[in-house]
């Protein structure tokens, strides 16, 4: 019989357990609180906003049959960015209309545009130019970051190249033990620069993209997620971002939801899990209330994929004890800042850009996107009143600072936080004569239902990681044997409270099932962040750095690229010059001579080429993949240095003097 598996909150991470775990042969029943799937993630319908039909001159109000689906809304925008790998594969393995998937229904977004009040927005292109024309636009757009639409300094756009370059060629060990600790503020030097680079390094890319404070979010985190944008960028013809082709539960989570059902999986929702009861060490079940009454339910296995803020609420003495890392979760939890979307609806579709707004100097950090233009499949006309054709979609990110108003978001009223957005928007969009948003366009707007202005609440927070909070978050597999955890607070390799981190942490938790339960199912994969093999070298150098206790210094490494370059032009003349003794050589003992270093060959040999903790051995290896990427000439040397090397171990003695072809040399072992 198969073992049997409780899963608590569907959101992306339990959704993500129930996929992994059902496809694996196990039994599950999720178990949600809300009357729609998808947690933060979610779509929702905004209620009303379709016109009713009644039934002759019975006025049946909102019992009518609707003529149109009321209009679209959601919790906030969805954004799915190219280095996403765990999330975007669960969606190729969900099934939409038959023969699709659900991952075929993200779009390419082609720019960002990034906006400060009064100012040309500036739009960067989210896809790296594949042509002439192309990569001249990109630079004249660059070029634009100096001049006066966002005027960052020279100077301070080459400091920040030299803090991202640091991040890069630092080791993971460094990052994770060293920048873990700093602010992503100070790391930048945010506070001696102009205000056009606190905006725009500071404040626009952090606040607003992850609702994070850079005075206090963790330079790992921050760091890691740039550096992923950066590669992205580098690959030509790839968009950095993705958006879906329609409302998320539309496209993606309600698709998802029938293939899991399909697959025996019970998702019930209107289910709030009251508290998590133990026996022994171990979890014995938990308390689910359902229809006013409340039960006990049971299973092998529990994966709590709860919000944090949840989870401390349900952590018990018991539990802390059979894992006293649970306890983290309760400080963890104060870790969580609002970030909630509103949604305007207007009779046209405003021209803003094909892909992400950035406010950077709205006090409440606003994001956008304007969505209809990639709803290619989605009717507007059959939402609402049937005039929507435009629908901007706007993330706000800072609660605590005044708007334009004087009044933070937080307390304001509903209807003052749509009329303080707006007029945000506009103040950066409707700028030079240009008139985007126009105020008789907006036929409608809605604003998540979490935010509660009278009780100055909002139901479901973000949590952010904070500077030195990566050793606190827990792990998905706890110590209590049958419990696990599936939600984007955990430590994964994505590190950022994401859909992409909820899904890597449900993937870790079903692997820990897997082992536990002795299944011979194969493991749910995980990806690490990408680290380019081009700038091995210096990570490798940084990791012996870091070893000895040493800051990071990229000194020796430009000196070996030195080096290297120079290799690479005395190649010709190096090779001419050995072949030239090789030729003239009598015995192998005169070759060896020529290059014997001192050391014997095997204890050289022995020491260049030992495990990864040998670090020159490490560094040769690099420069070797490093010369791979990047010149083919230099990599036959580095190569047949290596190769050389190596069989020089394996040769026995007294071989024939070596055969020497012109561009290739080869060494004898004695
Ligand atoms: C406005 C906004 C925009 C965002 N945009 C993006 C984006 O573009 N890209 C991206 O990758 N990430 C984005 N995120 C982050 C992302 O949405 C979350 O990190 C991710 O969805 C978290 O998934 P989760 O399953 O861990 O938690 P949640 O989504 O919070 O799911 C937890 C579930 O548990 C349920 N629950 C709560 N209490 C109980 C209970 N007692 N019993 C049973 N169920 C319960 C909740 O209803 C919920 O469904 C955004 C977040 C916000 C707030």
């Amino acid at each position: 019989m198969s073992k049997t598996v409780i899963v608590f909150g569907g959101g992306i991470g339990g959704l993500s357990a129930a996929h992994e775990l059902s496809e694996r042969g196990f039994s599950v029943r999720v178990f949600e609180l809300r009357d729609v799937p998808g947690g933060k993630a979610r779509s929702v319908v905004v209620p009303s906003t379709a016109p009713r039909q009644n039934v002759g001159t019975v006025h049946l109000g909102s019992l009518a049959a609707p003529t149109r689906r009321d209009l679209p809304g959601e919790h906030g925008f969805r954004f799915f960015p190219r280095f996403y790998k765990h999330i975007i594969d669960t969606m190729a393995r969900t099934p939409y209309r038959g023969s699709r998937s659900v991952a075929e229904n993200l779009v390419n977004t082609t720019d960002a545009t990034f906006a400060l009040f009064g100012r040309r927005p500036l739009k960067l292109p989210t896809i790296t130019p594949s042509n002439v024309p192309e990569l001249f636009t990109l630079v004249s757009d660059l070029g634009s970051l100096f001049g006066p639409d966002l005027g960052i300094p020279p100077e301070d756009f080459a400091f920040f190249g030299e803090r991202i370059w640091q991040i890069l060629t630092s080791c993971s060990e460094r990052r994770l033990n060293e920048y873990e600790k700093i602010g992503w503020w100070d790391f930048i030097g945010a506070e001696q620069r102009s205000e056009a680079y606190q905006k725009f390094f500071g404040i626009g890319l952090t606040r607003s993209l992850v609702a994070a404070r850079a005075k206090l979010a963790s330079t790992k985190t921050i760091g890691d997620i740039y550096t992923q944008l950066a590669f992205n960028l580098s690959e030509p013809e790839i968009s950095t971002d993705r958006v879906l082709n329609g409302p998320t539960n539309d496209v993606w989570i309600d698709p998802w939801l029938t293939y899991l059902r399909g697959r025996g999986v019970e998702y019930h929702l209107n289910a709030r899990v009251r508290s998590i009861e133990m026996d022994g060490g171990v979890v014995r079940g938990v308390m689910v209330e359902q229809e006013r009454s409340v039960r006990e339910v049971t299973a092998d296995y529990y994966v709590s994929a709860l919000p944090i803020e949840v989870m401390a609420t349900i952590v018990t003495d018991q539990m802390v004890r059979a894992d006293p890392g649970l306890a983290n979760i309760f400080p963890l939890s104060h870790n969580t800042e609002w970030m909630n979307g509103i949604q305007f609806y207007l009779d046209d579709d405003p021209p803003i850009g094909r892909g992400h707004q950035i406010y950077l100097d709205s006090p409440w950090a606003l994001t956008s996107v304007s969505q209809a233009q990639f709803w290619t499949d989605v009717d507007l006309s059959r939402f609402g009143d049937g005039n929507i054709r435009g629908v901007v979609s706007v993330d706000i990110s800072d609660w605590e600072t005044r708007g334009l108003n004087g009044k933070p978001a937080r307390k304001c009223t509903r209807r003052e936080i749509r009329d303080e957005v707006w007029d945000q928007l506009k103040r950066s969009l409707n700028v030079q004569g240009a008139d985007v948003l126009e105020d008789e366009d907006l036929v409608h707007w809605y604003l998540d239902l979490d935010i509660d202005p009278l009780l100055r609440a909002n139901a479901e927070p973000l949590f952010v990681n904070l500077i030195d909070t990566w050793r606190l978050r827990p792990r998905a597999v706890t110590a209590i044997p049958n419990l696990f955890l599936a939600s984007d607070y955990v430590q994964t390799f994505t590190d950022l409270a994401t859909m992409e981190a909820a899904n890597e942490a449900a993937r870790r938790a079903v692997n820990g099932i897997l082992e536990h339960s002795g299944s011979d199912a194969p493991p749910c994969q995980l990806w690490n962040l990408h680290e380019p093999e081009l700038l091995e070298p210096w990570r490798a150098s940084d990791r012996v750095r870091y070893r000895q206790g040493l800051p990071w210094d990229d000194t020796a490494v430009r000196l070996g690229l030195s080096a290297l370059a120079a290799l690479y032009r005395g190649t010709s003349a190096l090779e001419a010059s050995i072949v030239n003794v090789v030729s003239s050589a009598m015995h192998v003992e005169d070759v060896l001579s020529y290059i014997r270093t001192g050391e014997s060959r095997s204890e050289l040999v022995q020491r260049l080429t030992s495990g990864p903790g040998a670090p020159s051995g490490e560094l040769l290896r690099a420069f070797a993949t490093l010369a791979g990427t990047v010149a083919s000439p230099a990599e036959s040397v580095a190569t047949s240095a290596l190769e050389a090397l190596a069989s020089a171990e394996r040769n026995p003695p007294n071989v024939e003097p070596p055969g020497v072809t012109t561009g290739n040399v080869r060494f004898v072992e004695p």
